[in-house]
């Protein structure tokens, strides 16, 4: 399970991901830019410029900053992939922020004028060799373990406790130095001279360095993989560089050369913690974003619910209603001294139809959502208005409607699902008889005709109501709209669907002499 985990992030760290074709574009031309500035600065190298003290002690403030944060972004992508690699590279980047302090502390002319911690001349370069030896075995050692067998799992320590482990080494290699370069700098070879002048021995420990970063380089060249490893090869570049104006070029401190390679050593310390800020950034943003579609697609989903909640109860309210009605009719009946036997049987049989009715639908929208094809089957429309007006008849006469119909042709042929079609013709009369509820009884009037027209089947529902509110006119059939205390605004939608998946139409007029009227067109069937 911890390594299914560990792979589903391992996608997401630096140390995995493939640079991108504009990422590789961005690495060549940082590299050209340090390559130009290098060349710029070489025929200058040797140039004396004025000796600012407190400009390497503010430099190496800026390098324990960086150096820091990276290693503590570094720690914390270990801490997900548990690669060796990663926990060798934190901890160079670790020791270089560390060892920045004694060397800014013994600086020459900075704090005092032979440096703190009892310093000798020869302290600050000494800690400025060990410093770089320190990040360019890091980074060897990061290149070479990168993709060793056992690079996975670092080991099945604590993540906190192995970082301790590391840090504290660091601190004690750092203090190590810091005492070999201060009390035992006697027995140190010089490396300076005087106070400008650098002594030919600087160049076996430089030379020393820029092997080890090399074979490094290499390394990472011949096995790059992750966009890590390809703005370590970067910082190795860069590295080389600054190490080369930091004892090979300029003969002289405080030169053109000299401040240069302080410049090519703030670009290498800050280049991962760049890369590193911008990926996490880049993540955020990307992780932000697909929140927010799982958030959407979770709201469409409560949505969908909803509207099917809506459909199942606006669709087996109806009969439901009716069979509310018929019992309480039923009941005052059964009240009567001489109840009517054979109307009761009527409306028990009613009762029993409408509950047929109720399962039946419930059962075509499960079909609908599973999205089965309907049934298609040869239907009369004429007789499939009938049915409607009988199913409706009862309440019909409960709500004091009077029902007209003119029912065409003797027979109008189409295809399709009979119950779909009866319940859209339902939903419709339903619709005008609630329409109708306002206005006097004496003039609650609904026509229903059937007509031929053309290669269609027509079916006009017109009602004597205040008609369709001219604002809604438009949207009258999309879901959720509603004009009722207690509507749901999903019969008209399921109307238009149900029609439309039968090929037909269906439409909504106000009527010039007042009240609406629906139109459902089908077509006829053929042969
Ligand atoms: P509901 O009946 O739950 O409101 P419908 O989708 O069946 O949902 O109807 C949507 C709206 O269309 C109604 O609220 C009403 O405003 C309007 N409407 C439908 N039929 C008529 C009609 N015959 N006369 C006037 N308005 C109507």
């Amino acid at each position: 399970m911890v390594t299914e985990d560990r792979t589903a992030v391992s996608e997401i760290l630096l140390t995995d991901l493939p640079p991108t074709r504009r990422q590789t574009r961005a690495a060549i031309a940082v590299l050209l830019i340090v390559l130009v500035g290098f060349a710029a600065v070489v025929p200058f190298s040797d140039r004396p410029v004025v000796a600012l003290n407190a400009f390497f002690p503010s430099l190496d403030a800026i390098v324990l900053v960086t150096d820091l944060i990276t290693a503590v972004l570094l720690y914390a992508q270990f801490s997900i992939s548990r690669s060796r690699s990663l926990l060798a590279l934190a901890s160079g980047y670790l020791f270089t922020a560390f060892i920045v302090i004694p060397h800014a502390l013994t600086f020459t002319g900075a704090f005092t004028p032979t440096g703190l911690f009892g310093a000798g001349p020869q302290t600050g370069s000494w800690l400025f060799i060990f410093w770089h030896v320190g990040f360019a075995v890091a980074l060897l050692g990061y290149a070479i373990s990168k993709d060793a067998k056992h690079d996975g799992l670092a080991s099945e320590a604590p993540v906190g406790r192995e970082i301790g482990w590391c840090a504290a080494t660091v601190v004690a290699l750092v203090i190590g130095i810091t005492w070999l370069t201060t009390a035992g700098e006697a027995l140190l070879p010089p490396i300076v001279l005087d106070g400008s002048r650098l002594s030919p021995f600087v160049i076996y420990p430089i030379w020393f360095t820029i092997l080890i970063t090399a074979a490094g380089l290499t390394v990472l060249l011949i096995r790059r993989r992750s966009v890590l490893d390809l703005w370590l090869i970067v910082v190795a570049a860069v590295f080389i560089a600054e190490l080369a104006f930091s004892g090979l070029l300029p003969t002289v401190r405080f030169s053109a050369g000299f401040y240069a390679g302080r410049v090519f050593s703030l670009i290498t310390s800050s280049i991962v913690l760049i890369i590193l800020l911008a990926e996490t950034t880049w993540l955020y943003v990307h992780l932000a974003r697909s929140n927010d579609v799982l958030q959407r697609e979770q709201h469409n989903k409560l949505a969908s619910m909803e509207a099917m909640a809506a459909l199942i109860m606006h669709e087996v309210n109806q009969p439901l209603g009716s069979i509310l009605t018929n019992v309480e009719t039923m009941q005052s009946m059964l009240e009567s001294p001489t109840p009517n036997i054979s109307e009761i049987r009527e409306i028990a049989a009613d009762i029993n139809r409408d509950d047929v009715r109720a399962s039946e639908v419930l059962r075509r929208i499960r079909t609908l959502l599973k999205k089965v094809p309907f049934e298609v089957k040869p239907i009369e429309l004429n007789e499939n208005v009938r049915q409607a007006v009988a199913v409706l008849s009862g309440q019909a006469a409960a709500r004091q409607v009077d029902v007209s119909t003119a029912i065409g042709p003797p027979l109008l042929p189409i295809s399709g699902d009979r119950v779909q079609i009866q319940q859209a013709l339902v939903n419709l009369i339903v619709n005008a008889m609630d329409a109708m509820s306002e206005i006097p009884a004496s003039r609650r009037r609904l026509t229903i005709q059937t007509s031929l027209r053309g290669e269609f089947a027509e079916v006009a529902i017109a009602d004597a109501g205040p008609g369709i509110p001219p604002d809604k006119l438009q949207g009258v059939f999309e879901p959720f709209v509603t004009t009722k205390a207690h509507g749901m605004g999903m019969g008209l939608s399921i109307a238009r669907s149900v029609i439309e998946a039968h090929n037909g139409t269906i439409s909504a007029h106000n009527q010039p002499r007042g009240g609406a009227v629906f139109r459902i067109r089908l077509p006829l069937r053929k042969s």
